[in-house]
């Protein structure tokens, strides 16, 4: 079943060395930290062995190791219940977007070693820690597991490759030029060496040295145009660990007193996880090439939490915390440079890439609205990058700017409604005085919706209102009648209001006339200056 998930399966090699990569940057950095003191940190690598005769690929690196308790979980329950729900769900999943999605979601990194092997066998021992453990499978859902004695430290994952297909020498992963070019293709940026063990010699002689097949280059630091798109790709899936290709890759290299490298990513699709909790949002902070942090927050605001990269700072020590990333003023300003460049881009692909902008805003366009409310800097910037759906037209959203363009002499706000669908809005009684006038309504159906508005208040001096709120005004009929004609209405149905708001005591403030409806009888209002109960709950979550 794995098997039909990858279209390509050399890219089992890229899992397990970005996985190697992962396992040397963080024992260097445990190493910096002084937590692991009596490890040797002076030749961290990782290690490809190749046996022809036995048909096995070893992939071995001298990082941080796992405990017996991390094989368990990290790598043991794929193989359990998370496997059996992964290949559930992907059985059910019916195209192969669908399925790459699926894979972003369980991590099966490590497991697309069974594309190309029958068996799989890792050994590890965690830095700092005397015993090994032994691992393994043949990938049908059950394992083995014991402790070892003799284990070096760090991880080795050894493949029985599957028979040789003799038909196709282009999956032989026991050719030395074959894993070359693969290393090459997918693992070139990695900055520990990746190195090819010579064959043993057949006199059992010296059998030579090691080839480093890697070049280790750090992409944000070559100049631009010698960087592929593809390389770039391949860094931001070993980064984000999705399969996919990101929707756009944003570089800035900022010179001067405090210098840095900056290499951002826009994914194609939004995690499943952005508006839980737990999300790990953030960068990847290097100082001067060094690894230093997954996932620091300092760098970008909560609305870009779905930004992925690195930034790679000159001036900052190996040894910096997050408190320290918390109080440092240069950090603050990477912050608000990056965030000004993303927010820039996204204005930009609405102009140049129309259908790139649409996905990013199916995907993104909730997340980027929490800034109008948590980012008044950059409100202006955050809203010509916004679009909003609109009964002006069925498909296309609109922007604020189109919409004040198309304002009718006489309108003097931008007219809103909030729920949970289109459908429902248009629907609405609140909608009739507006559909009967041609008076275009923006439609907005995310939560953040009910936020922002009120935040934001205006754009460019025109009032946003929303139809449900308060008393609206849309001129017209309404006005042609005099005074005294209105006058003469209420009193005509000063009966009928009294003995309605007798009727509905306590659940309502008041019952007036109204010149909304034109085809419903009576219709809810909110006081335009109430929380809605939904509105209440936003803030709370938004820490506001
Ligand atoms: P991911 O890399 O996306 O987390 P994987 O399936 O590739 O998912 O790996 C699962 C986990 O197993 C990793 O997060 C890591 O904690 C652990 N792991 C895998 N390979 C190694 C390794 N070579 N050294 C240390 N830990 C490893
Ligand atoms: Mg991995």
């Amino acid at each position: 079943m794995i098997h039909s998930v990858y279209s390509n399966k050399d890219v089992f090699l890229r899992e397990l060395v970005s996985n190697a990569s992962d396992a040397l940057d963080k024992l260097r950095l445990a190493a910096l930290r002084d937590d692991t003191p009596d490890v040797d940190v002076t030749d961290l690598h990782i290690e490809l062995d190749v046996d022809k005769e036995a048909r096995t690929l070893t992939v071995r690196d001298n990082g941080i190791g796992m405990s017996y308790d991390e094989v368990t979980h990290l790598i043991g329950t794929i193989a359990n219940s998370g496997t059996a729900k992964f290949l559930q769900e992907l059985r059910e999943a019916k195209d192969a977007a669908g399925a790459d999605g699926l894979i972003g979601q369980f991590g099966v990194g490590f497991y697309s070693a069974f594309m190309v092997a029958d068996e799989v066998t890792l050994v590890t021992r965690r830095a700092g820690e005397a015993q090994g453990t032994r691992w393994s499978s043949r990938g049908e859902g059950t394992y083995t597991l014991e402790t070892v004695d003799e284990a070096p430290q760090g991880t080795s994952v050894t493949l029985h490759l599957k028979p040789a297909d003799s038909e196709n020498q282009l999956h032989d992963y026991t050719s030395e030029w074959k894993i070359k070019e693969i290393v090459k293709r997918y693992s070139d940026f990695i900055t520990w060496p990746v190195r090819l063990l010579p064959k043993p010699a057949e006199d059992g002689g010296d059998p030579g040295e090691a080839e480093t097949l890697n070049s280790m280059k750090a992409l944000w630091a070559r100049p631009r145009d010698e960087v592929s798109d593809d390389e770039y790709h391949e860094l931001y899936k070993h980064i984000s660990h999705d399969w996919r290709e990101p929707l756009e890759t944003i570089r800035l290299q900022a010179e001067g007193t405090f210098e840095y490298q900056a290499l951002l990513f826009v994914p194609s699709h939004a995690p499943h996880d952005l508006f839980t909790q737990g999300y790990q949002r953030g960068v990847q902070l290097y100082v001067k090439r060094v690894f230093i942090m997954d996932d620091c927050e300092e760098l970008l605001p909560p609305y870009l939490r779905f930004v992925k990269g690195v930034v790679d700072a000159q001036d900052l020590s190996l040894n910096v915390s997050r408190e320290i990333l918390q109080q440092d003023r240069h950090i603050r300003m990477i912050q608000r440079r990056l965030t000004k460049k993303v927010l820039a881009t996204v204005k930009d692909l609405m102009a140049s890439a129309p259908d790139r902008y649409a996905t990013f805003w199916r995907e993104f366009g909730a997340v980027l609205k929490e800034g109008l409310v948590t980012d008044s800097d950059n409100r202006d910037a955050i809203l010509a990058a916004s679009s909003f759906a609109s009964t002006h037209d069925a498909d296309e959203p609109t922007t604020l700017k189109s919409y004040v363009e198309r304002m009718k002499d006489g309108q003097d706000a931008v007219y809103f409604m909030t729920g949970e669908s289109r459908q429902s809005l248009e629907n609405s009684p609140h909608m009739e005085a507006f559909r009967a006038k041609g008076v275009e309504v923006l439609l907005l159906t995310d939560a953040v919706d009910e936020v922002w508005a009120d935040a934001v208040g205006e754009y460019e001096g025109k009032p946003l209102r929303s139809v449900a709120k308060g008393e609206i005004d849309l001129g017209g009929s309404e006005d042609e009648k005099t005074d005294a004609e209105k006058d003469q209405q209420g009193e005509e149905y000063a009966g009928l209001l009294g003995w309605m708001t007798e009727h509905l005591g306590e659940d309502v403030k008041e019952v007036r006339l109204s010149s909304r409806l034109t085809v419903s009888p009576a219709c809810v209002v909110s006081d335009a200056n109430e929380l809605t109960p939904a509105l209440e709950n936003m803030y709370r979550a938004m820490g506001q």
